[in-house]
């Protein structure tokens, strides 16, 4: 079981508005993420809902941004490449 399952079973996790628990509520759109050196993830969020503001969210993984299809690690990567002005992605220069 992932940790965020369990999480909201457990009722560990909390409303970012008033801070009461979420529970599970279906699933967000699925969608497909650009990784890094052009991998590809097809994602399906867990959406929830709180129990008292009633309000849903979709949760993304720590690697995924809101409204992008690009995973942080490529967005990461293309910004390097513009900043470095260098085709070639500079993951090895900017993580030593
Ligand atoms: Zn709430």
């Amino acid at each position: 079981m992932l940790l965020v399952e369990w999480q909201l079973r457990e009722s560990r996790l909390e409303c970012p508005s008033c801070s009461s628990p979420l529970a599970q509520w279906g699933h967000g759109r699925s969608r497909m993420i650009r990784g890094a050196r052009g991998a590809r993830l097809l994602l399906r969020p867990r959406r929830t809902r709180c129990s008292r503001c009633r309000i849903t969210h979709v949760l993304l993984p720590a690697v995924v941004l809101p409204r992008r299809a690009d995973a942080s690690r490529r967005l990461h990567d293309r910004l390097c490449c513009l900043v470095h002005r260098s085709p070639v992605l500079p993951s090895q220069r900017c993580f030593p």
